[in-house]
């Protein structure tokens, strides 16, 4: 039986073949084999016992057999589908000669997983699998093998034999053990190196020109023997050889390990494969498989070498939470299989589940039932299995004995349930109880009915900690638990203790997460496709996969906002125009190739790989290694050859935030204005945030404008409350060329912003005045308002050239700021919150762009921006937008703000001031069809008082014409109050028919 490696990075196929489950069986089979090497040929006969009349089978695959004989004389066989069956009629030695051809080679089809093919040819003899006729069950052998002179052989063998014989050399292997498989390796190039452990021979063979590994391959083994000889049982055989081979092999069979010339030569296998393999001798090599009922060796193996590796260097917690992101990344519904079905790897789903998830689950049998008792239970299982096959059930009796518990619920979930439980935390709050803190999680179970034990640490504000265990055996759950200290975060499995479905913010964007995707949305553009015809054809797994190039250039046509959110994306190109719908902008590449894989920002359960390469040439070279580099989140290949990987930042464990640190102002450093002015005229931009409604903070921002504009000539404001197709109306009212009345007119100011122009007034005066050019910020109001409803994907190609040209939707923390005010806003119809953030990100993105746009026209300003607090803190609505198109240096000033870490550079909180606001008429209004009629009167409203009557159709005010709201807005900002306005209605009467009416209004 063959097992293979647990390679990281290196995908080796293994064989496994079916066992019996009977008893072992001991009767001695004999096998001798010659060769003709130029021809690829093996010759053989296989003698063994028979009794009359029992049958006996045995694997042939495309060996050609016969003639067979019983006792010397010839006997009656069947073959059939590559199996022989015999029935001999007396007791005695059945012989069955036979021939093979192996011509070798990789065999077609998958790359990374194809069983290595036997091969007889001029490098030598390798020899796995059906090379001779294969008894079922387990079988006692004795083997010789003549070979041309100048060969040294291996094969399973506590002793082996040579002697000169026929112009070769005969060898002469003896296993006393029973085994279900057999191999034979040989070579006229081995250099032999040998060594002891105690009474274990060592020999390593290795090609000539690898002669110099050897010594370190030997030292190496003597140490893992060590190791696991303390830690489980003796090591089971009197030898053990590592050898190379000429084909890409990584297994271990009973008493060597195979390893591929390509493999041995890579500097990390003796830290990690080589202890991988030798542990197999304990489990898989001696302790067998019963592999109808499940392999359990890989994920045993895999535990207590790569696992146990990483862990001794205090690195187990990020090696378990890597199987869980593999697992992630690779095992979906349609791939899913319990560990009891497990068989071999056969691609990176089954290596998850059978390699990754398995390992997990012997981790948790130890944290569970103590370091002691694991190892205690595994001693019991080689003492009771070593020679004969052991099942998932034989491991649970044995851990039953040792623990004295039931573990039958433990192993029904794990080996017979399939895919992991999910565990999500809905909340969490901390209140005072008595001198203790109380905190409060609620935490819900997914896909699991086992009793799940969670460990929860908690962290203190002033330093330390508390771990505790918290049991989830419900499908929600409430925990309470008490602290002395002022607790600041509680993190739920942070050591990746248990096998669960991460959460989003625990999973890295990884390269493993495409490849893991059977259907990713792949955007290409008709610019540079050429270079990536090796990407496109990785990706196109199915036919209706590839993407009609027509129809997806990344330009917006054809391809919908919906579209991106709903899949993983593999972008070609750096430059591909969708990076900028969805990231702003990429930094620029270089030439080579390169591929960095980020969170799609609209769905984070999906991601975004941005390939780039330089040409068709070195994508070629490149992309065919990137399924190696499965756990990186960036890499960079220059001719193939990688020359940079990283892995992104993710969270480790759930993590809740339960109380933070709190800000402090130090009184004694209170500034005054004249302060915070000196600051910001070193800045080129200068944001000073609003509540709009408020006098004081316009008055603030007044302030700031006029000493700033006083110390540089070259001065602009930026302001949000106009939109960009009003700048004309802007400059012709800072030039004077219209007045004031007009220019409230035609900005729409009233219809697009809406707030008392008296608020805006000063600034705009003093902008008159003093001719500093004002420019109109922000996005027509009709596109914000149809996406908040309907979505991007909504809009007309019309309203499309006025969107901003990039659209960073990746700031996770303006994102999480949205989503608070999203929900605090809750509005009786269904709002939908990508929409809503789509229109903030679109304002926000138009504003930066405006900006800009400003500073690329006027490179020698200076500008302050006026704008609501909410769009300026923290930076992520305008002013990081802005830097990432310009990079100039800002300040952010906010007015009556919150005291938090980070929010802006000043807060200034002025005294209240009121101010003077236009009259109002206190009635309501519906306005239909360019039309205005009175509605309803509030109490002691003028307009009643002087005789209107709801349903009055309101013609003029002062003579003035008036078809919308904003007309009676601009109307009324124009008189003071105690002023009279003349009131023009026409009143519908009963038979007598419209009569126009003028009332005179006191206002
Ligand atoms: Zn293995």
């Amino acid at each position: 039986m063959n097992y293979c490696s647990f390679l990281m990075i290196l995908f080796l196929p293994c064989i496994v073949l079916a066992g019996e489950t009977s008893v072992p069986d001991h009767r001695e089979y004999r096998l001798d084999v010659s060769f003709e090497v130029s021809l690829s040929k093996i010759v053989g006969i296989v003698k063994v016992p028979v009794r009359a009349g029992q049958e006996l089978a045995f694997r042939t695959g495309q060996l050609t057999v016969g003639p067979l004989s019983l006792n010397g004389r010839e006997m009656r066989s069947s073959v059939k589908d590559g199996r022989l069956t015999i029935k001999p009629l007396e007791d005695g030695f059945a012989e069955i000669r036979y021939e093979g051809t192996f011509k070798g080679g990789i065999p077609q089809g998958d790359r990374n997983y194809g069983v290595v093919s036997s091969t007889i040819d001029e490098r030598g003899i390798s020899l796995t699998g059906t090379w001779y006729p294969q008894p079922e069950g387990l079988a006692r052998w004795k083997v010789t093998a003549q070979l041309p002179t100048g060969y040294e052989a291996v094969s399973e063998a506590e002793t082996i034999t040579r002697e000169k014989k026929g112009g070769g050399m005969l060898f002469t292997f003896d296993f006393p053990h029973p085994v279900d498989g057999l191999s034979l390796v040989a070579t006229d190039r081995y250099e032999i190196t040998r060594e002891r452990h105690g009474a274990i021979e060592l020999t390593a063979y290795f090609f000539k020109e690898d002669r110099d590994l050897a010594r370190t391959y030997l030292q190496y083994a003597k140490n893992y023997l060590e190791q696991y000889e303390k830690l489980l049982a003796p090591y089971p055989y009197k030898r053990f050889s590592i050898v190379e081979n000429f084909l890409p092999t990584g297994y271990s069979l009973p008493t060597f390990t195979l390893l591929g010339q390509d493999v041995v030569r890579l500097p990390f296998i003796v830290e990690t494969s080589l202890g991988h393999e030798i542990l197999h001798q304990w489990f898989g090599n001696s302790v067998y498989v019963d592999d109808d009922r499940g392999n359990w060796c890989e994920g045993l193996t895999t535990y207590l070498a790569d696992h146990r590796y990483d862990e001794q260097k205090g690195k187990g917690a990020e090696y378990r939470k890597q199987l869980l992101v593999n697992y992630a990344a690779y095992v979906h519904e349609k791939n899913e299989t319990t560990l009891r079905d497990f068989r071999s790897r056969s691609d990176l789903a089954s290596r998850s589940i059978g390699y990754g998830k398995s390992a997990m689950v012997f981790h948790m049998l130890r944290t569970m039932i103590g370091h002691e008792q694991f190892f205690a239970s595994l001693k019991q299982l080689i003492e009771e299995k070593q020679f004969r096959t052991a099942s998932w059930d034989d491991i649970q009796a044995a851990f039953e004995k040792r623990s004295g518990k039931d573990l039958s619920t433990f192993f029904k979930q794990w080996i017979d349930g399939k895919g992991l439980p999910e565990v999500r935390v809905e909340s969490a709050s901390v209140v005072r109880k008595g001198g203790k803190f109380e905190i409060t999680i609620n935490v819900v179970r997914k896909n699991s009915a086992l009793s799940l034990d969670l460990p929860v640490t908690v962290s203190y504000l002033r330093g330390g900690e508390k771990k505790d265990v918290v049991v989830l055996d419900a499908d929600k759950k409430s925990f309470t638990l008490l602290v002395d200290e002022e607790p600041v975060t509680a993190v739920i499995d942070g050591e990746y203790d248990l096998a669960r479905k991460l959460t989003a913010d625990e999973i890295p964007p990884v390269i493993a997460r495409l490849i893991g995707d059977e259907a990713p949305l792949i955007v290409a553009t008709e610019v540079g496709i050429n270079n990536y015809r090796s990407v496109l054809i990785g990706f196109s797994r199915q036919e209706d996969r590839q993407m009609d190039k027509e129809e997806n250039e990344g330009t917006g046509k054809g391809l919908t906002d919906a579209a991106l959110k709903a899949s993983n994306l593999v972008v070609l190109g750096a430059d591909n125009p969708v990076l900028g719908r969805l990231f702003g902008a990429i930094a620029a590449q270089t030439s080579g190739f390169s591929l960095e894989m980020r969170k799609n920002p609209w769905n984070p359960e999906k991601v975004v790989g941005i390939f780039h390469a330089g040409s068709a040439a070195e994508a070629d070279a490149a992309f065919p290694k990137i399924t190696h580099y499965g756990k990186y989140s960036s890499l960079a290949f220059v001719k193939g050859k990688n020359v940079e990987k990283k892995i992104s930042p993710s969270e480790r464990g759930i993590i809740m935030e339960l109380r933070e640190e709190p800000p402090i102002v130090d009184l004694s450093l209170l500034r005054k204005l004249s302060d915070v002015i000196e600051s910001a005229a070193a800045k080129k931009i200068v944001y000073i945030g609003e509540y709009h409604d408020r006098f004081s903070n316009h008055n603030i921002q007044l302030q700031v404008i006029r000493a700033l504009q006083s110390k540089n000539e070259k001065f602009a404001i930026g302001m949000e409350m106009f939109q960009r197709p009003f700048q004309k109306t802007l400059d012709d009212y800072i030039s004077g060329a219209i007045d004031e009345r007009e220019f409230l007119n035609r900005s729409e100011y009233y219809k697009r912003w809406g707030f008392d122009y008296n608020l805006y007034k000063p600034i705009l005066d003093f902008a008159r005045q003093s001719r500093v050019p004002v420019v109109a910020l922000n996005l027509r109001k009709e596109i914000t308002e149809k996406v908040s409803k309907e979505g991007m994907d909504a809009l007309t190609d019309e309203e499309r050239k006025e969107l901003p040209r990039e659209t960073d939707f990746s700031d996770e923390d303006y994102r999480h700021r949205i989503r608070q005010v999203f929900d605090q806003h809750k509005s009786a119809e269904p709002k939908n919150f990508d929409f809503f953030l789509q229109a903030q990100v679109l304002w926000d993105e138009t504003m930066a762009e405006s900006i800009d746009a400003y500073f690329k026209k006027n490179p020698d300003h200076q500008m302050a921006v006026i704008a609501g607090g909410g769009h300026l803190v923290y930076g992520t609505g305008i002013p990081k937008r802005t830097f990432r198109r310009n990079s100039l240096s800002y300040t952010i000033i906010l007015n009556d703000g919150e005291i938090e870490r980070n929010i802006a550079d000043f807060i200034i909180f002025p005294q209240p001031l009121d101010g003077m606001t236009a009259p109002k008429l206190m009635a309501t209004f519906i306005e239909e069809k360019g039309r205005i009629f009175f509605n309803d009167f509030v109490k002691d409203s003028p307009a009643r008082e002087a005789g209107i009557r709801a349903d009055d159709l309101l013609v003029s005010l002062d003579s003035v014409p008036v078809k919308t709201i904003a007309d009676i807005k601009t109307a009324l900002f124009f008189k003071n109050k105690g002023d009279i306005m003349k009131v023009l209605i026409v009143r519908k009467r009963f038979l007598l028919g419209d009569k126009e009416m003028e009332f005179e209004v006191k206002l």
